[in-house]
């Protein structure tokens, strides 16, 4: 199994890398994103930022 679809996204407030999702290789050469999503370092919705491993 491959891990190039393998995503980190990295909380911009506490720097914390919570979440982790599978998405198509295409989009991911096309930009990255930055998604709120919820760190439960921060208890809150904050934007992340997508690290490629
Ligand atoms: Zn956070």
């Amino acid at each position: 199994m491959s891990q190039d679809n393998l995503i980190i996204l990295k909380c911009t407030k506490c720097g914390a890398r919570v979440h982790r999702t599978f998405k198509n290789k295409r989009k991911l050469q096309q930009h990255k994103l930055e998604l709120n999503k919820y760190c439960e370092v921060c208890k809150k919705h904050t934007p992340h930022k997508e690290i490629k491993k």
